[in-house]
């Protein structure tokens, strides 16, 4: 069985985490069977961080500036993912700058076979659209991610999947979205070219409504065997 890796890149704010999640659970299989597993470091560091883990404690103070934590954190965070049983990897904030995609790169090397395939998505959305959607965000500790009036969950301020209650996050504040963005762009654009050379890249229009978002990423990966 092939064991492809999807990976999915964007600016903040632009769909990743809900369209990871969103694939994850369409390409999942019954339990008792490896199904496909989403890495969200994001998601990896907030969970630390709640937990008021050594690590947690040591990398707070990034995320509520948002700053990249330092290389060496996400890298262990993904290497370890990766050692869990899987038909395949989803990607959401991994890799994020141009050591990541080198250590990436280096591990997959000796997990992949011949005809795994890598894949990187751009959900691409502009600097504007980001603001207005991190305002409203609202997120679950199990991943799914709402919007109060694009993707608001059944009952207010309750997860729709595990019925836990619904947070927002503390770098969801204007100043911080704008270092996140200036981040995103400066470190970004090398692996976008990366990706784009190696013909991997996968661009997608993420201001479309997400249900959309969400058919035209399982076409595209449909056709070309990636799922
Ligand atoms: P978003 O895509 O909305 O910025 P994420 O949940 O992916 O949100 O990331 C939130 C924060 O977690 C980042 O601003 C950064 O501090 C940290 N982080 C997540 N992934 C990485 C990574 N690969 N490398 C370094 N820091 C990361
Ligand atoms: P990222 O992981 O890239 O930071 P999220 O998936 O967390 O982005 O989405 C950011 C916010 O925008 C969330 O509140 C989410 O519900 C909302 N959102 C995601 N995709 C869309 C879309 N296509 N249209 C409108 N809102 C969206
Ligand atoms: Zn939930």
């Amino acid at each position: 069985m092939p064991k492809n890796i999807i990976i999915f890149f964007g600016p903040p704010g632009s769909g990743k985490g809900t369209q990871a999640e969103l694939l994850a659970r369409k390409t999942g299989l019954p339990t008792g069977q490896a199904g496909w597993k989403k890495i969200s470091t994001g998601d990896l560091l907030r969970a630390e961080i709640a937990a008021k883990t050594t690590l947690g404690k040591n990398v707070e103070k990034y995320l509520k500036t948002g700053k990249l934590v330092p290389d060496q954190m996400t890298i262990k965070l993904m290497e370890n993912s990766l050692k869990q049983k899987a038909a395949g990897f989803i990607f959401d904030g991994f890799p994020r700058n141009s050591r990541q995609l080198k250590a990436l790169l280096a591990i997959l090397e000796s997990l992949l076979k011949k005809n795994d395939q890598v894949r990187a998505i751009e959900v691409a959305v502009s600097d504007k659209e980001v603001k207005e959607r991190l305002g409203l965000r609202r997120m679950c500790a199990c991943g799914a991610v709402y919007h109060l009036k694009y993707n608001p969950p059944i009952a207010e301020g309750i997860c729709d999947i595990c019925h836990q209650e619904l947070f927002t996050r503390n770098d969801d504040k204007p100043k911080v979205i704008a270092h996140r963005l200036k981040v995103y762009h400066q470190d970004g654009k090398p692996l976008l070219d990366y990706w784009q050379k190696q013909g991997k890249l996968i661009k997608i229009n993420g201001e479309q409504p997400i249900k959309k978002i969400h058919e035209e990423i399982v076409e595209k990966l449909r056709g070309l065997k990636v799922i």
